[in-house]
């Protein structure tokens, strides 16, 4: 093979290069009519899934929030937000009467990576510990009436089948996370038994997933925030139903008449999914092999390792990096996402940041002007493409809805909440799926559509639900 590749002609091994180019440019258009498919797709599997358990890839979980914050919550309470390869907890102090939150403590943790893989009692036991460190530098800016247990909203980004608001098995893990004996046990309990081998007396009130949290955090800052979506590590939207048009909901009729639905929308997979043999061989190397599509096309976990792919066959088949292929271009998940997303954005003439990127995480060193132009257009085919996805997946809530006619109407005003590291940090993305919504809904669609990006609601979200459902809420 060594051989071929040197006889390899230089002028050859670049049409190779523009032909892997454009045919991963041709499998990955998103024509406005596609995303029309997909959004029907994605509506239909959204009835689907409402209709009956398992009814589709779709789980359309129940999350027994039927109530979102009213501004009226008060008291102490912490939240801890799990779901990334960092957790989070706070402390939220809340005034009641609609002033809202009038102090708040946080502190971030990174969880070793070794844990995302391991036992159910040493993440939790991890998990507890920090809690706890926390929990005991609580100063006298916060306070918990004398005689009363701390209570707690948990923010797990997972999906979980929910028995009540603070109870509910883990279906499965997603992400980099592949804890075996964690799967069908509920989550609360597993946090409830490590806290109490701590010694800390705390109940946790309310069991939340991010896109819930960030839209009950959205709600209580905005009134018109009808649905949540994150795109960050994975991807996920929440939003807010009828009751009555839940189907597989055989229990009482909330009086609100709503309920909160965690779609689940990284598990969405439809023959209109514009997929490439790189997403094939992405999925099944994958942790976890033909879940997650919809995901690992459009989330931050996964377009840096995307572009990664298309690197390694184009060195492999075009040279473009020389007679050999880098060891480097060989290391899954080696290319992150923030790195794609600056080389991305890599405004310098001679694209010096693309070339110091290459050096640093790839140990490509001299790449040539040609070849990161390459680069950059690769990581612009593979961002557009989850981006204009992603705003074909809010396109099918909107269907949902009866949402998607844009109206002069004041009242029919939408607010999206919006959260997550890929929307907060990649512009181009962000951007992309913004034009793409006006692309499929017109040019005025913030009449009736806005997004709001709700910085870290949904760990706010989770302590005002904990407070809505404390026990000693009168
Ligand atoms: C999980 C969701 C979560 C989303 C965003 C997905 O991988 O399945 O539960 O909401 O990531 O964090
Ligand atoms: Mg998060």
């Amino acid at each position: 093979v060594l051989l071929v590749r040197h006889r390899m002609k230089k002028s050859r091994r670049w049409a190779r290069a523009m032909a892997i180019l454009q045919e991963l440019e041709e499998k990955c258009v998103t024509p406005a009519a596609k995303l029309k498919q997909v959004a029907d797709a994605m509506t239909v599997e959204m009835h689907a899934g409402l209709a009956s358990e398992g009814g589709s890839k779709l789980k359309m979980l129940i999350t027994y929030v039927d109530n979102l914050p009213t501004g009226n919550e008060e008291g102490l309470f912490y939240a801890l937000d799990l779901g990334g390869t960092n957790f989070r907890v706070l402390r939220v102090q809340l005034g009641g009467k609609d002033i809202g939150v009038t102090n708040q403590e946080f502190a971030e943790v990174s969880i070793p990576t070794d844990l995302m893989v391991g036992k159910s009692e040493e993440l939790f036991n991890y998990i507890a510990e920090e809690l706890a460190k926390f929990v005991a530098k609580e100063g006298q800016d916060f306070q918990v009436p004398p005689g009363r247990q701390r209570e707690l909203g948990f923010t797990f980004s997972f999906p979980i089948m929910q028995t009540s608001i603070n109870s509910g098995n883990l279906i499965k893990w997603t992400k980099g996370f592949s804890i075996d004996d964690a799967v069908g046990q509920d989550i609360v309990s597993e946090l409830t038994k490590a806290i109490e081998r701590k010694g800390l007396d705390m109940r946790v009130a309310a069991l939340v997933n991010d896109t819930v949290g960030t839209l009950a955090g959205g709600r209580h800052t905005h009134k018109d925030v009808i649905a949540a979506v994150i795109l960050g590590t994975g991807t996920n939207a929440a939003y807010v139903e009828r009751a009555q048009a839940i189907p597989k909901w055989h229990g009482l009729l909330p009086k609100s008449g709503e309920m909160v639905i965690n779609m689940e929308w990284g598990n969405f997979r439809s023959s209109h999914l514009p997929l490439t043999e790189y997403d094939a061989a992405l999925d099944s190397e994958s942790l976890n092999p033909g879940e997650q599509i919809f995901e690992k096309l459009i989330s931050g976990m996964y377009l840096g390792e995307i572009v990664r792919r298309v690197l390694r066959k184009m060195a492999e088949e075009a040279c473009i990096f020389g007679d050999t292929i880098p060891p480097k271009l060989n290391v899954p998940f080696i290319l992150r996402t923030p790195d794609m997303s600056a080389m991305h954005h890599d405004t310098s003439t001679d694209l010096s940041v693309v070339g110091d990127i290459l050096k640093s995480t790839l140990e490509i060193p001299d790449a040539s002007l040609k070849v990161r132009k390459v680069v950059v257009e690769i990581c612009n085919i593979v961002a557009t493409r989850g981006a204009r996805l992603s705003a074909a997946g809010m396109l099918g809530i909107l269907k949902k809805l009866g949402k998607d006619v844009i109206t002069d109407d004041e009242n029919q005003k939408n607010v999206i909440a919006m959260d997550g590291g890929l929307y907060e940090h990649y512009a181009e993305y962000s951007k992309c799926l913004e034009n793409t919504l006006k692309e499929l809904l017109g040019e005025d669609v913030s009449k009736t559509v806005t997004f709001e990006h709700s910085n870290d609601g949904s760990g706010i979200g989770a302590a005002l639900l904990a407070a809505s459902h404390s026990q000693y809420r009168d």
